[in-house]
């Protein structure tokens, strides 16, 4: 389904709070990088690498050509004090609240291309997973 411009003012005026999370294809942020030059050599070569811990995944922006990197952040907070990330708490959590376990999420995940979690760290994700 394409989102025609009417259905995205629709979607931007509704009254729902704003959301905590976004799903994001990895091609949009070489989309969004492939104009902006790299500081240091100016070649127009950034691209962010991704490391996948569970639904949380550490993104690092790096110049290709240089190979400077300018940081890394991750798509989730981490919950220091349960050893985990907020999103696979989140997931973890949503899944087991509608009655669904590991199969289920790993449906989802393989529908959206995504890594998932060890059938091992579900039961105990929103303490141990990473
Ligand atoms: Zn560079």
């Amino acid at each position: 389904m394409v989102l025609q411009r009417d259905t995205l003012s629709e979607l931007s005026t509704s009254s729902q709070p704003e959301a905590s999370y976004i799903f994001t294809h990895k091609t949009v942020f070489s989309e969004l990088l492939q104009k902006v030059p790299c500081t240091y050599c100016t070649n127009c070569t950034l691209v962010i690498k991704h490391h996948s811990m569970g639904y949380s995944t550490k993104m690092e922006l790096l110049c290709e050509s240089c190979h400077e990197s300018y940081g890394s952040v991750f798509s989730s907070f981490q919950e220091e004090a349960k050893n985990s990330h907020d999103i696979n708490s989140k997931l973890v959590s949503a899944f087991l609240s509608i009655g669904r376990g590991h199969a289920a999420l790993e449906t989802f995940s393989s529908v959206l291309n995504m890594p998932t979690m060890d059938r091992k760290h579900l039961p105990n994700a929103c303490t141990t997973y990473p």
